[in-house]
């Protein structure tokens, strides 16, 4: 990303660390971090004006880019978690790295429009038919990394251990493309991707159903760099009941047990779902400081069930947010599911305050990606904006305030990324330059060459 002059933008109201705040300055350096801030102030000439409410970049912690192709197209006969799985492999048999980058652009560009300033990708469909190697056995990874460029936001690439079909279960069909062979393997080939300023590389377990428990402890040792410093870990966490039945069955324990038993559990962990899990779990999950990604629209649509969000981050878990299948992808919806899901639970409002809800939008999410210094308007941050229109049909009336639990993401304006902006008038500047196709016929047009339609 090329870095941009010393910027200074005038909110009309921003959401600042203790809430929002109505006229506030934000400077950025050419380095795209926050040099000043400042609020009760009028504009000045040279200020670049946003209207509505200016809030932290949102960070989507859980991303499966090609299940985007299965919108629209699973939701018209019933199923289950797994016959919708089924249509996920069918289509996870066709892509190759063009076709998966064409399709990922128009995925990570709908996300910029929507605010996404970060995104974690958890990426297991690593190699060609067969469990083919590519000339570059990280093509996928790179098709990825080079879509979530053009599309101009940030990416984490949680590259993932996939081993088994699931406990002592042989990979098979489409599954070899997910396999590494085992974990020094994997941790070779991972080795051989690099960062760059927009992208950073970590590591993630698909599941205790995919990895070997015996596989766990060199995914955490691989996780810590040269410099000493832990990647982020990602692992999908009893999302179905059958998984913590068949850990039961194998190991005598639940999931979480296992990957705390084997040192997964941690501050640069993230759990994925948490859906079916028991106190105990929650206690482990909470005392170890691992964050837990919840994905409400997911886990709604796939019918998971409703985790006990509120009783993980009572216990001390910090809370993330995906749109993981991307039935949509609308951070504000996210927020919004993790306390719409708990009032029916519990049968109360309010379970999560706005400023919680933010959080685990924001900085939360970045942090579960490996880049704690961005989320968050205040010096020394990475200069992440998104604006909300608050003058919408959704949003005309609402209060700046509580303007988080109403908007949409059809309700975002502008979108800088490190100072740079990418997203105007909800117009994508990068890629809907000219007569460029508009971000919804790209999109079209992607999913329709993945399933290999005309
Ligand atoms: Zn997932």
């Amino acid at each position: 990303m090329s870095a941009p002059a010393t910027t200074t933008w005038w909110c009309e109201h921003a959401w600042l660390s203790k809430g929002s705040s109505s006229g506030v300055r934000v400077v950025a350096g050419p380095d795209g971090r926050i040099s000043d801030v400042e609020t009760g102030v009028d504009p000045e000439p040279g200020d670049v004006r946003l209207a509505g409410l200016v809030m932290p970049g949102f960070a989507n912690t859980h991303s499966h880019a090609f299940h985007r192709a299965l919108r629209g197209r699973t939701h018209g006969d019933g199923g289950t978690f797994w016959t919708w799985r089924d249509r996920m492999y069918a289509l996870a048999d066709r892509l190759d790295p063009d076709t998966y980058r064409e399709l990922a652009t128009a995925v990570y560009a709908e996300m910029a429009l929507a605010g996404i300033t970060c995104v974690g990708e958890f990426h297991y469909l690593h190699h060609g038919a067969g469990g083919a190697r590519y000339g570059d056995p990280n093509a996928m990874g790179l098709a990825l990394r080079d879509a979530a460029h053009a599309a101009g936001i940030r990416l984490t690439l949680l590259d993932t251990l996939y081993l088994r079909g699931g406990i002592d279960v042989p990979l098979e069909g489409v599954q070899r493309r997910f396999d590494d062979g085992d974990a020094e393997n994997w941790a070779n080939r991972v080795s051989m991707l690099s960062d760059d300023p927009a992208f950073r590389v970590a590591a993630a377990v698909h599941s205790v159903r995919a990895v070997p428990a015996d596989e766990l402890d060199l995914v955490v040792e691989a996780a810590f760099g040269e410099d000493g410093v832990a990647r982020p870990v990602h692992v999908h966490l009893s999302e179905q009941p059958a998984e913590n039945a068949a850990c039961q069955a194998a190991y005598g324990c639940s999931p979480t047990q296992l990957l705390s038993d084997h040192g997964v559990l941690g501050p640069s962990t993230t759990a994925v779902h948490a859906t079916h899990v028991t106190p105990a779990d929650i206690a482990l999950l909470g005392s170890s400081r691992t964050t837990v990604c919840v994905c409400p629209t997911t886990e709604r649509d796939l019918a998971d069930g409703i985790g006990p969000a509120r009783a993980m981050a009572d216990a001390g878990a910090p809370l993330a947010l995906g749109s993981d299948q991307h039935v949509l992808i609308d951070m504000l919806a996210e927020g919004r599911g993790l306390e719409m899901h708990e009032r029916l639970v519990s049968g109360q409002r309010g379970r999560f305050s706005v400023a919680e809800i933010v959080d685990a939008v924001s900085p939360a999410g970045h942090a579960a990606l490996g880049w704690p210094e961005a989320g968050r308007i205040e010096v020394g941050a990475v200069c992440d904006l998104v604006s909300l229109d608050l003058h919408s049909l959704r949003t005309a009336g609402s209060l700046p305030a509580q303007a988080p639990l109403i908007a949409a993401a059809g309700d975002v304006d502008t979108v800088i990324v490190s100072g740079r902006t990418i997203v105007s008038g909800g117009r994508h500047l990068l890629l809907e330059k000219g007569r460029s196709p508009r971000v919804a016929e790209r999109m079209a047009r992607a999913v329709a060459g993945a399933w290999g339609e005309p």
